[in-house]
């Protein structure tokens, strides 16, 4: 309740799309009384109304959904963002190649960590060595095989 009413205050809550909603709701009903309306005055009328009532219903829907969809966009963000701690999820895990050709390889079989350098341990400062290395990178210790 304390974090809702701080989101809001925070913009991070819209109410936007709940008052959108209920408008939306509200021209409908107009819409179906205004029809039933026409509708009672019999003759054409009781087509009309018809007519009225399906097209408006349809135009108000679509009008009221695009209109929800930017609303909604920022919500869902917020959703992310709560769900991931704070951070947002990359779109594409970090090893995928970034517009570059696609690997040649089936990513399938893939390690999904690549594995560490094999490394010795520095008798003099005790870090840690590439196994490649020929001094230690810490201390400048040769290492010997
Ligand atoms: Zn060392």
């Amino acid at each position: 309740m304390d974090g809702d009413f701080k989101d809001f205050l925070a913009f991070r809550r819209m109410v936007a799309p709940i008052l959108l909603q209920i408008l939306f709701w509200i021209l409908v009903v107009l819409n179906i009384v205004g029809s039933i309306y026409l509708m009672t005055r019999g003759s054409y009328f009781v087509l009309l109304g018809l007519v009225n009532l399906i097209v408006e219903t349809l135009i108000i829907r679509v009008i009221f959904e695009l209109l929800i969809i930017f609303f909604r966009m920022n919500e869902t963000l917020t959703e992310i963002k709560k769900n991931t701690g704070g951070a947002f999820a990359p779109l594409t895990p970090a090893y995928a190649p970034v517009g570059g050709s696609a690997p040649s390889k089936p990513m399938m079989g893939t390690p999904a960590v690549a594995p560490q350098p094999v490394q010795r341990t520095c008798p003099n400062c005790g870090a840690g060595v590439d196994e490649g290395l020929s001094f230690c990178s810490q201390c400048g210790q040769p290492m010997n095989q």
